[in-house]
């Protein structure tokens, strides 16, 4: 499974990064940062959750 990024639509809220701080963070500048490429299979439902809390779709898994 392989987390991605929309940088034109991510406002920085960082929703995701809450609800699943074991994948992503934001640094200093508020900016998302992914940690993992591919998504290690136990943090399979930290991905899915991380996608379904971004208020503007910015998160894909697949
Ligand atoms: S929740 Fe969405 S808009 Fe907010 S930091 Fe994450 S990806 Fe960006």
């Amino acid at each position: 499974m392989k987390l991605s990024i929309d940088r034109e639509r991510c406002e920085g809220y960082g929703l995701c990064a809450e609800s699943a701080p074991e994948l992503m963070h934001l640094d200093d500048e508020g900016e998302l940062v992914l940690d993992h490429d591919e998504v290690p299979p136990s943090a399979g439902p930290a991905a899915e959750s991380a996608v379904r809390v971004c208020p503007v779709a910015a998160l894909k898994v697949g």
